[in-house]
């Protein structure tokens, strides 16, 4: 069924079915969506919108050859991840590859919360220790394990004491010996409870705490104080990677990190649901010693297309340095229009501290043009599109700022 006019009811038959506040939308009034092409998402009411906010539609929305890959297998088969399928053979070959060496064997899931969990349960078994360090106002995933994790949204008062938190990187000067010192305190926390560090999870954009930019040698500091301690490291590619920050494929690259665990997530079917953990060999072999993982949908010949077909274009377009490209662009017009304000990030994932973030996005918003919000109270405003803007985007999006700022 493909919606194409305005329904009056939707929203409220939306409230009564889907748990109104359980399920919140964007914006005051929310949009109704119908279709997406690109750049743009278009709205019941014959609007359209540039999206400056979707990271899932990466190589942007509907892109032709995503649509006719997903259609074309899906014609012709889908199944359950237990036979032997080439599409699932080379995408794992191809995410291997990509990676650093000794990071040799991937698995395939729905969501990035089920690959986070699943290197929860690796990290423990394979350390046989029992305790997790995350940054504040992080965010790692849906399930309990990962829910715990994601101090942005899970009661600070129900965290289980197996979980420990460092402050993430909001000083530009937080380096090295910082995170070394931030590391320790969490491990010490950790071990007042009764726990030694099995995991160290890090979403290297800290989407959640506003934005960040950190530096090198912080990431570096995170990843060798962990492994010190006996822990393993896991970079949570799953909304930083395919190439948003515009220097490598994956985020971590840029800081020299080598992880234990690389989650991947968000973007990597352009929408489709694909997810993947990528770790050693012996990790994976020492954890099917004493448990089993199965998905049955995980990396299914659909799935595994839509990813392959995502690598392709990113590949065939130039699109990591593209990326790099437009969002130096973006980045340097903001700074011209706002110069007081302070824009953090890298590539096309950047944020803007405002006075009144949310009601400047609904002014955007009556500008045609859709962000979001993020960090502490949502004062950030979180600017994340897909990254095949051009310059024709970016100066739409300029002008429409600058209206919005009055
Ligand atoms: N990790 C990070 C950094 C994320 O941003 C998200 C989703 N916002 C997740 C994990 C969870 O992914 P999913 O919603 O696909 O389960």
């Amino acid at each position: 069924r493909v919606a194409t006019a305005p329904d009056p009811t939707l929203l409220v038959r939306r409230k009564a079915a889907l748990g109104g506040e359980l399920s919140p939308l964007f914006y005051r009034e929310p949009l109704q969506v119908v279709r997406a092409e690109g750049p743009w998402i278009y709205t019941a009411d014959g609007r359209r919108y540039l999206d400056a906010y979707n990271n899932v539609p990466v190589v942007g929305h509907t892109h032709p050859a995503v649509v006719q890959a997903i259609s074309r297998q899906a014609a012709v088969l889908n199944l359950n991840s237990r036979y032997l399928h080439s599409n699932v053979v080379e995408l794992a070959e191809r995410l291997v590859a990509s990676m650093p060496d000794g990071l040799d064997t991937c698995v395939f899931a729905n969501s990035g919360s089920e690959a986070n969990d699943l290197a929860w349960r690796m990290a423990r078994v394979v350390t046989g220790r029992g305790g997790a360090i995350v940054a504040d106002l992080a965010y790692h995933g849906v399930s309990e394990a990962t829910a715990a994790f994601s101090t942005n949204t899970y009661p600070a008062s129900a965290r289980p004491a197996h979980v420990a938190v460092f402050e993430a990187p909001r000083d530009p000067r937080d380096d090295g010996p910082v995170a070394i010192a931030r590391v320790g305190a969490a491990r010490a926390d950790l071990q007042r409870a009764g726990h030694d560090p099995a995991l160290l999870a890090v979403d290297s954009v800290f989407s959640g705490a506003g934005i960040l930019t950190p530096r090198d040698d912080f990431m570096r500091g995170l990843q060798d104080a962990t492994r010190a301690a006996g822990g393993l490291f896991l970079a949570d590619e799953v909304q930083a990677g395919f190439g948003r920050g515009g220097r490598n494929l994956w985020r971590f690259q840029d800081f020299g990190l080598t992880p234990d665990f690389v989650t991947l997530g968000k973007p990597m079917g352009n929408g489709h649901p694909v997810a993947a953990l990528i770790t050693r060999r012996e990790i994976a072999q020492a954890f099917s010693e004493v448990d089993e993982y199965f998905s049955t949908f995980g990396g299914n010949p659909v799935s595994c297309v839509a990813a392959l077909t995502v690598l392709d274009v990113i590949e065939q377009t130039g699109l990591v340095a593209h990326s790099g490209a437009v969002g130096a662009e973006l980045r340097a017009g903001l700074e011209a229009l706002v110069p007081e304000l302070p824009v953090r990030g890298q590539g096309l994932m950047l944020g803007v501290e405002l006075p009144d973030a949310a009601g400047f996005a609904e002014r955007l918003r009556a500008h045609g043009v859709l962000v979001g919000t993020t960090g502490p109270g949502g004062g950030v405003l979180k600017i994340r599109p897909p990254l095949i803007w051009t310059s024709v985007e970016v100066d739409r999006f300029l002008i429409a700022f600058q209206q919005a700022l009055g």
